[in-house]
């Protein structure tokens, strides 16, 4: 039986499921004086919560974590999201009692072991990426961002270069880079992008003049493929006096291959919750920790981690742009990402990245006569992607491919992204995936592309096989149902 088809008795909502009278455990008589109740006018009269068994409420949280999609048990080959398989130790190491028991408000003396790991990663974070001034706060790859951006503004006020106020942007770029560019309060200029998804060359070099603040380009780019002319690109920059900016935030493709302090970047920002062992997609806390060159490391925002006299100490750079989060990082993301590496070792890293590599061009070139590939076949980095027009032109899109994977207990790929690419199916899978899955993803990516041709209708329905079907997303997005009410009515949520 798929993980997806519970019997209808069992998915009843827990509210549906109460019967008046039905208890869990009795609370003992109480042995201690009773505390008063609030006044009467705090009180409520009636509370609606359901009267179950113990059993009853077991299966319920069971069924629901059944339901929940993850990498611990489906191919999740979402893009852009390095949805790799994350070690458990990793989990262990952070849940030891001196990672996870520890307050960030202790004298930096007693806490000298997590200091010293937060010095480590940022040495090796800056091995990695030949970018060797760190900063471990920013709690996501957008506030990296944002964080790198305060620090080129930060630079060139230093240098009394103040009119340099614009940020240059490919239009392949993660939507976060012209959001934090404007947050960081860059005036927005749009690099366009040649036939072959590179940056379009001859236009930056047109566009890079005095008032280039920044150029902020993705690595690999968004479209998967390296930017063949990056050398080219971060001169032109430096001659016209601005600063290169890489999006690191998916290095599942450079690790011990290149390192984009010696292709001539400047500052970058890296998600340990891709690359580094924690799931991006899954919501939960994330870790952007922005690099710099050497040149820039005072501008960094703080703290900072300093072995000063054989002892780690927190720092602030001296003309530092300041503290982006309540303390110090999202710790425990930082001891998984710490874990990996040393587990991996420097060695290891490489293999990590030629496997993804070849796993996305082995998907690749198996694929590439049932989808079409927007830049005519070049090999390409961690992730392939792919556009459905062939498929839209029969009236399928990507959408509805996506929805059909599902029914194979697939994940879906990110779609519609990157923008320049119509009906984008873009596919990470990964170099923790054995050859088994990924032929049996292809065989089924080859199916749906044959029903395309043959049954439209089963794609435009799909997914058939789980607790919702096709949903009305813009519906679902805007006026979710969150409430429950009796009599089956469900409320929606309030504005
Ligand atoms: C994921 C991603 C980001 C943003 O990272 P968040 O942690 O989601 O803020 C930025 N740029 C690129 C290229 C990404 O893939």
């Amino acid at each position: 039986m798929s993980q997806f088809t519970p019997s209808t008795v069992e998915r009843r909502l827990l509210m549906d499921r109460s019967v008046p009278g039905r208890r869990s455990v009795r609370m003992p008589a109480p042995d201690v004086p009773r505390a008063p109740l609030p006044a009467e006018s705090m009180l409520r009269k009636d509370l609606q919560l359901p009267e179950l068994s113990e059993l009853e409420i077991v299966r319920y949280f069971t069924l629901l974590s059944q339901l929940n999609f993850s990498i611990d048990t489906n191919f999740y080959p979402l893009g852009s999201c390095t949805m790799k398989y994350n070690p458990k130790l990793n989990d262990e190491m952070a849940s030891l009692p001196g990672m996870a028991e520890i307050h960030p408000h202790q004298p930096d003396s007693s806490v000298q072991g997590a200091l010293r790991l937060m010095y480590e990663l940022q040495e090796v974070l800056g091995e990695i990426t030949g970018l060797p001034c760190v900063c471990l706060s920013p709690l996501a790859g957008a506030q990296g961002e944002y964080a790198g951006l305060l620090v080129a503004r930060g630079y060139h006020r230093y240098k009394r270069d103040g009119d340099r106020k614009v940020a240059l942007i490919p239009d392949s770029a993660h939507g976060t880079n012209p959001a934090s560019a404007s947050m960081a309060g860059f005036e927005v200029v749009t690099v366009p992008s040649d036939r072959q998804g590179n940056v379009d060359v001859e236009a930056l070099k047109k566009l890079a003049d005095r008032r280039t603040a920044v150029f902020m380009l993705t690595l690999p780019s968004t479209v998967g493929l390296f930017e063949p002319r990056i050398l080219e690109i971060t001169r032109a920059i430096h001659e016209a006096g601005g600063l290169v900016y890489a999006d690191g935030a998916n290095l599942n493709a450079l690790l011990g291959l290149t390192r984009l302090g010696d292709l001539g970047f400047d500052i970058a920002h890296s998600n340990l919750h891709k690359t580094f062992s924690t799931p991006h997609g899954g919501g939960g806390p994330g870790a952007g920790p922005v690099l710099v060159k050497a040149e820039l490391a005072d501008f960094l925002p703080t703290p900072v981690v300093a072995r000063v006299d054989n002892e780690y100490r927190l720092v602030a750079p001296k003309n530092s742009v300041g503290r982006l989060s309540g303390f110090h990082g999202s710790f425990g993301i930082l001891v998984r990402a710490y874990t990996y590496i040393r587990m991996m070792g420097l060695e290891g890293m490489r293999q990590i990245s030629e496997n993804a590599i070849i796993n996305a061009n082995y998907v690749q070139s198996k694929l590439k006569a049932d989808y079409d590939l927007p830049f005519g076949g070049r090999y390409s980095m961690h992730e392939v992607v792919f556009s459905a027009r062939r498929q839209k032109a029969v009236g399928v899109s990507a959408l509805d491919v996506a929805k059909r994977l599902i029914d194979h207990g697939v994940h879906p790929p990110t779609m519609y992204f990157p923008l320049i690419v119509p009906e984008a199916l873009m596919v990470e899978p990964t170099e923790t995936e054995t050859k088994e899955t990924l032929d049996g993803f292809i065989e089924v990516m080859k199916k749906i592309a044959r029903e395309a041709e043959e049954k439209p209708e089963v794609l435009k329905s799909a997914p058939h096989d789980t607790p919702n079907t096709r949903l009305d997303e813009a519906s679902a997005a805007r006026k979710p149902y969150l409430r429950w009410q009796r009599n089956g009515a469900a409320a929606p949520a309030q504005p």
